[in-house]
């Protein structure tokens, strides 16, 4: 084992109290941002990602993230067990889980339980901490109003970035006029502040053994279930039990259709921002879509 892999391994020991002496370390494919590392001694299994020292705030992040979802006691997560710098990399170590394909009814179980999720709710739009998205800063400064949220710390803040990195002015000009005209898009509709997953793409829920889902890598705060769901169909979807037991549970209000649009054009401005390419095209399309919808 490096030294790096010894040091950690040491950090996992002092939190656990008790020896781990890692006899595996196996590369796990599949994240987006980070190296991720299966560490096991053939009894205890750990799940951890490394990346650059300057990273750690966002693997805290990530923690307290992990640990606010656990508390809401309705879906599995991961547990976070520590996180820290060795040898100069950041690093968070969680609790490995082997996942499994779905069951039969993993799905609808799936739905129900993040309608639970969402069913916690605080009074404000935001999180005590700004967290990542992606590698990206997410702004989650509290406000009381969902319209000036999504305004301010979602829309405004990625075409900021987006004209840093020479967006066409098309895709500025037609953004920030869909930021000024965003509260028509809300006019019969009430948001409460849920407490979200906040990155529910398809690659970040599994199945563990009994066919329980298990969500992980979370951009946590607390805004609108829409945005969650949204995401869900953005990279694909899963199966449609998923949706109708969250409807059922947790019904979905008219006018969705189009306010996924708006959610889930924050993510594609954000990939523009860290992959640029065709991302650009489709947010501008999104854009006009949007803009056809008030005029
Ligand atoms: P990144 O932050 O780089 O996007 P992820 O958190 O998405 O990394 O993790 C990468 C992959 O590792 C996931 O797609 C998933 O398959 C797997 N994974 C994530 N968390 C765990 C875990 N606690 N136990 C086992 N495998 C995990």
């Amino acid at each position: 084992m490096n030294v790096l892999i010894q040091q950690i391994a040491q950090q996992i020991s002092q939190q656990i109290d008790s020896p781990f002496d890692p006899k595996e370390s196996q590369q796990i494919q599949g994240g987006c941002i980070n190296q991720a590392l299966r560490l096991s001694d053939g009894n205890q299994h750990y799940f951890v990602k490394i990346n650059h020292s300057t990273l750690l705030r966002m693997f805290e992040a990530e923690q307290r993230g992990l640990k606010t979802l656990a508390k809401s006691k309705s879906i599995r997560i991961p547990k976070p067990i520590c996180s820290g710098i060795v040898d100069n990399q950041a690093y968070l170590v969680l609790e490995y889980i082997d996942f499994f394909p779905a069951q039969a009814d993993s799905y609808r179980k799936a739905g129900t339980a993040l309608a639970k999720m969402h069913k916690k709710n605080q009074s404000k739009f935001g999180w005590h901490i700004s967290n990542t998205i992606g590698s990206t800063l997410q702004i989650n400064e509290y406000r009381d109003d969902w319209v000036v949220f999504w305004q301010q710390n979602r829309l405004q803040y990625q075409l900021n970035l987006a004209q840093a990195k020479r967006a066409t002015k098309r895709l500025i000009d037609d953004g920030t006029r869909l930021v000024e005209k965003l509260p028509l898009l809300f006019k019969n509709y009430k948001v409460v502040p849920s407490l979200l997953h906040g990155d529910l793409w398809t690659g970040n829920l599994s199945f563990d053994q009994q066919g329980n889902a298990v969500i992980y890598d979370p951009a946590v705060y607390y805004g609108d279930r829409e945005t969650d769901i949204a995401m869900t169909q953005l990279f694909g979807s899963f199966d449609p039990s998923f949706y109708h037991a969250y409807n059922e549970a947790y019904p979905l209000q008219s006018g969705y259709q189009t306010r996924a649009i708006l959610y889930n054009l924050y993510h594609i401005l954000n990939h523009f921002h860290l992959f640029g390419g065709g991302y650009q095209t489709q947010a501008e399309n999104m854009i006009k879509t949007l803009l056809a919808h008030l005029n």
